[in-house]
């Protein structure tokens, strides 16, 4: 592991240390605030924001690792985790850039990258960010990339 990979981690470790002990209250507030628009949208209290729970029953979501098989772990071991699987993308993307034609290593590649998403997801969930806070954080992020840089961030 390079000096900046290990300095970067152990302030990743700090920050969700605080934020896990209370240390850190932004990240609560936060997650606090999108739970009440999410409840709004749900309600329909909120005019601006809907949801659709059908839309998302129709979806596949990634699920997290929190089973009995991780009941021991901190924070710090699904940070760990997400490093060690975009790692893996790196490496699937790799032999799949020699060699573009080839589909397995393409099939590969994406299930390397979906690998990446759950252990981001699972990374969220252990740090109390639920699936409807999932929902309501991806949602504000879309609705951001969607207005910056002139709208020019997503195809037409
Ligand atoms: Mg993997």
């Amino acid at each position: 592991m390079t000096n900046d990979l290990h300095d970067l981690l152990e302030a990743a470790i700090i920050i969700l240390d605080d934020a896990v002990s209370g240390k850190n209250d932004k990240r609560d507030k936060q997650v606090e605030e999108e739970r009440h628009i999410l409840d709004d949208a749900v309600s329909g209290k909120n005019e601006h924001v809907t949801l659709d729970k059908n839309q998302i029953k129709s979806v596949e979501l990634p699920k997290p690792c929190n089973g009995p098989l991780y009941a021991g772990w901190s924070p710090a071991n699904y940070l760990c985790k997400v490093v060690e699987e975009i790692g893996e993308v790196g490496e699937a993307f790799d032999a799949y850039d020699r060699d573009p034609g080839d589909m397995e290593k393409w099939g590969h590649l994406m299930e390397e990258c979906c690998d990446g998403i759950v252990a981001l997801t699972g990374l969220m969930d252990c740090l109390g960010c639920d699936e409807g806070a999932r929902q309501s954080f991806m949602r504000g992020v879309n609705k951001s990339n969607a207005t910056r840089d002139n709208g020019k961030r997503f195809k037409e």
